[in-house]
């Protein structure tokens, strides 16, 4: 007898157990490993995945329930992904099922229903309900006012019992849209045993189906049909004139709307039997409007020749490598892509390219539609749940070679992965915010790992944990080494933009007090006088959340954690949100003893207003969140930017990646600051990689560019290592001072979030959990190079969400001890709270932001 071990859909605190479930005959050789199945589970029948099959024989076997259902004609998720599911719960202590549901589309994902039935009380031969009129006071407290007079004034109780009798069993929505504000009667009924509910799970997601006209195998047979079809049937002749001479099966609606005829002459074609009509599975192909002029290979530059050269050979050899691309902006590193890809179809096998945030990057997009054309599925993030299932299905069915998308886009379906490719590998996006709290580099790599394939991560501004890697000792427990790779020219011999800094100190003492330094301001008056064309760019995180002081840039920072404090309106006060430390909002400077120190932050719109007064009859296309929410936005402004019809480019951080613009010749940074005084220890790292990206947007063809960042700390290292293109300086200075504080790369993190409503309990239960992380990480301690360190618990920067406070502890720690498996165990002594209290706690393992 076959046993699938099932890990079963269930939302409460589970664990990772699989279930067993007896394979039913006809279902033998359907299930694999990777199936989603429905399973009876308790009185409810769930979802869940196969991650095992098993032959038993004998007693065993026989206590258990068989599986219900078997959900997909072929299982959505490979073993390898399976596999991998497993590891990331590991990794980042989620539910192994939370990670299984990632990496199925949302089309996919568990729909339950819940059914009306009529229960045992309704049943009885001359049952009448009464119930409704006398219920207990108690009972009536419990129910919403506006439930109970809904289900007094304008439906009886019984007129629900008559609407599922007459049905048998109805759907609970069915029944509320019916009843409006039902709720509470059906409880009743309900408990009194008059109805009685159950739950399915809803059928699997509907492929598209069209109908789709089919000539006959032989075409010549059509010649007898024109004889047989009267001349005044002239439109019919023309349908089969038509297919004549284009023998290949055609949608229907094409058919019609290229011949102008209507459906009923198809159709009666094909009652006459001369071709045939029949429905078939369609995909929705987002970019079937769209068409890609084909590019071909690059002669490569020899810069390009030597780092496809090693990843090249990688790839024909079928290892698996770590190689990080570190090439400045315009260096042809997407070139270098494009190429591996082909290397690995060469190869027979498949490639997953991952970018930032896919709508931002149309133009990258682009690429490689025009370099592969239809073997590229593009998961994005705003397609219709219906056309990202369709791309997915392409990909498990081997209809594409290559899938590009954002971070969910690592679970592609691949069979036979042969190269994974990161672009832009420094961006913060890459890492899950929700839980599954997963990194895709990481994911990324033990994928590869596991199948064999190669990766190449990409930037012209690695992170930090990825350069090391590649530095003598700089080989991770978890990771390994990683190979670079090294561009340092761009291409064609085109120089680096000139980058100024304006001290805005300097703009403010000679009585500039306006967000445009005089220097910017001429810059973008030459520009417009000149038909060329600018970016502006605003970083609006951070917004008004530090201390500034704008005489002479003095920033309020932690004495103990050299990050900055953050204001807390509220209690006017400045805290740190690493070890809690706290002090007073000052009145003046604390280092000059200036009164203009304020809250720091300028929104797009504010700056937008500003450039309409400064320069009347300007064109502004303003990008933020505001204006880019729609689908398709990001689109149609860069489109409306590249076609010309704008003179600025005014936007926050999504400005600044992957565009290339040939009438580009001007970047401003309004304001650098806003990044580099975050509450956060990658500060000056996102400062110095927000600063190399945007600077990398300009001067990219024949006209030369230049760059001004407005700052208020000048002399700040990231500032000035953006502004001469050095990364290797910049990294020299950071990872010293990583070192000294013991952060990462030279230390692991796992952030810990608590919440409740009550705050007392909720410290309480914060400090347990630190003191039973001290205590496991002291039992630890004997192991040779282990270092952990318990930070907190203090509250959290955004200390209530949803009227629950929150407060967190961060565990910062070195060496190979699986601190997971620790934090596991310190977690799980607070089982009983979050059981019978509702405390709240989550786990970010590797977090990028420290929120
Ligand atoms: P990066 O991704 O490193 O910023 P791109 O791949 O966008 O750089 O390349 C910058 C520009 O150089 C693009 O316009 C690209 O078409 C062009 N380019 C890249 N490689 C070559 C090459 N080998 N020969 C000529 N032009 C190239
Ligand atoms: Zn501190
Ligand atoms: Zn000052």
């Amino acid at each position: 007898m076959t046993i699938a071990k099932v890990i079963v859909d269930v939302p409460a605190r589970q664990t990772n157990r699989a279930f067993d479930y007896i394979v039913p005959a006809d279902c033998v050789g359907w299930v694999d490993v990777g199936s989603r199945v429905a399973v009876p589970f308790g009185p409810r029948l769930l979802q869940g995945f196969v991650v095992a099959l098993e032959e038993e024989a004998g007693v065993k076997a026989s206590k258990l329930k068989p599986l219900d259902q078997v959900l997909d004609a072929e299982p959505p998720l490979t073993r390898e992904l399976v596999a991998l599911a497993g590891w990331m719960s590991r990794r980042y202590l989620c539910h192994e099922v939370t990670a299984l549901q990632a990496m199925i589309p949302a089309a996919l994902k568990a729909k339950y229903e819940r059914l009306l039935t009529l229960g045992a009380a309704a049943e009885e031969p001359a049952a009448a309900w009464t119930g409704g009129a006398s219920r207990e006071p108690a009972e009536e407290a419990a129910f919403g006012q506006a439930e109970l007079f809904a289900a007094e004034e304008l439906f009886g109780d019984d007129d629900i019992v008559a609407f599922v009798r007459e049905r048998g069993s109805v759907t609970l929505e069915a029944v509320q849209h019916r009843f409006p504000g039902c709720g509470a009667a059906i409880r009743r009924l309900i408990r009194a045993g008059w109805l009685a509910e159950s739950q399915t799970v809803k059928d699997r997601m509907a492929a598209k189906k069209v109908l789709t006209v089919f000539p006959p195998e032989r075409p010549e047979s059509l010649d007898a049909a024109l004889e047989l079809i009267p001349a005044r049937a002239k439109r019919q002749r023309d349908v089969v004139r038509y297919l004549r001479e284009h023998p290949a099966p055609i949608r229907l609606t094409e058919l019609m709307l290229a011949l102008e005829v209507g459906a009923g002459t198809v159709k009666e074609l094909a009652d006459k039997g001369f071709i045939a009509l029949r429905e078939v599975t369609a995909f929705r192909d987002p970019y079937a409007n769209r068409t890609f002029a084909r590019t071909e290979p690059l002669p490569l530059t020899a810069e390009q020749q030597r780092v496809f050269g090693a990843i090249g050979a990688t790839l024909a050899a079928g290892e698996h490598r770590v190689f990080l691309l570190k090439g400045v902006t315009g260096s042809g590193k997407t070139e270098v892509y494009l190429q591996a890809i082909q290397r690995c179809f060469d190869k027979g096998k498949e490639a997953i390219v991952l970018v930032p945030e896919i709508s931002l990057t149309p133009q990258m997009v682009e690429r490689f539609k025009s370099r592969f054309g239809s073997d590229v599925a593009v998961l994005h993030s705003k397609l219709s749940n219906g056309e990202r299932y369709d791309e997915w299905r392409k990909i498990a069915q081997g209809r594409v070679k290559m899938a590009i998308g954002a971070r969910s886009a690592i679970f592609a379906p691949f069979a036979r992965l042969g190269l994974i490719i990161i672009d832009e590998e420094h961006e913060a996006s890459y890492k899950q915010e929700d839980s599954p709290k997963y990194d895709a580099r990481d994911v990324a790599i033990e994928r590869a790992r596991a199948a064999g394939a190669a990766v190449v991560l990409g930037s012209a501004t690695p992170s930090l944990e990825s350069f090391e890697r590649t530095l003598p000792n700089g080989r991770d427990a978890l990771s390994g080494a990683y190979e670079l790779l090294e561009m340092r020219e761009r291409v064609a011999g085109r120089p680096m933009p000139p980058v100024r800094i304006v001290d805005m100190r300097e703009e403010l003492k000679g009585g500039n007090r306006a967000m445009f330094s005089r220097p910017l301001y001429k810059a973008l008056q030459e520009r417009l006088q000149r038909g060329e064309q600018s970016v502006l760019l605003l970083n609006r995180r951070g917004y008004s959340t530090f201390v500034m002081c704008r005489t002479c840039g003095h920033t309020l920072g932690c004495p103990h954690c050299a990050i900055s404090l953050t204001y807390h309106q509220n209690a006017g006060a400045m805290r740190c949100h690493y070890c809690g430390y706290a002090e007073r909002q000052p009145k003046t400077c604390p280092s000059c003893e200036s009164e203009h120190i304020r809250y720091f932050g300028t929104g797009t719109q504010r700056v937008e207003e500003e450039l309409g007064k400064l320069f009347p009859g300007i064109r502004v296309i303003r990008m933020d969140v505001d204006t880019t929410s729609e689908k398709g936005a990001h689109e149609k402004w860069l489109t409306l930017f590249g076609d010309g019809k704008a003179d600025v480019l005014l936007g926050t951080q999504m400005v600044a990646k992957g565009l290339d613009f040939p009438n580009v010749t001007l970047v401003g940074v309004i304001a650098a600051d806003t990044v580099l005084h975050l509450p956060d220890f990658r500060a000056a790292e996102r400062t110095f990689q927000l600063m190399t990206q945007v600077a990398g947007r300009a001067g990219r063809h024949r006209l030369p560019g230049e760059v001004f960042v407005q700052t208020y700390t000048p002399e700040h290292y990231s500032i000035v290592t953006a502004a001469d293109h050095d990364y290797g300086a910049f990294a020299g200075v950071e990872l010293d001072s990583r070192r000294q504080l013991g952060y990462p790369p030279f230390s692991r993190l796992i952030l810990l979030t608590l919440s409740h409503e009550n705050p007392q309990l909720l410290v309480k239960s914060a400090e347990s959990l630190a003191g039973r992380l001290k205590e496991l990480a002291a039992s630890a301690a004997v192991e040779p190079g282990f270092a952990c360190d318990i930070l907190g618990p203090v509250a959290s920067p955004i200390s209530r969400i949803k009227d629950r406070y929150r407060f967190q502890c961060v565990v910062k720690y070195r060496g190979t001890v699986r601190m997971s498996e620790l934090v596991r165990e310190a977690v799980a002594s607070l089982d009983d709270v979050c059981r019978q209290e509702g405390l709240q706690i989550s786990v970010d393992v590797d977090p990028q932001m420290m929120m």
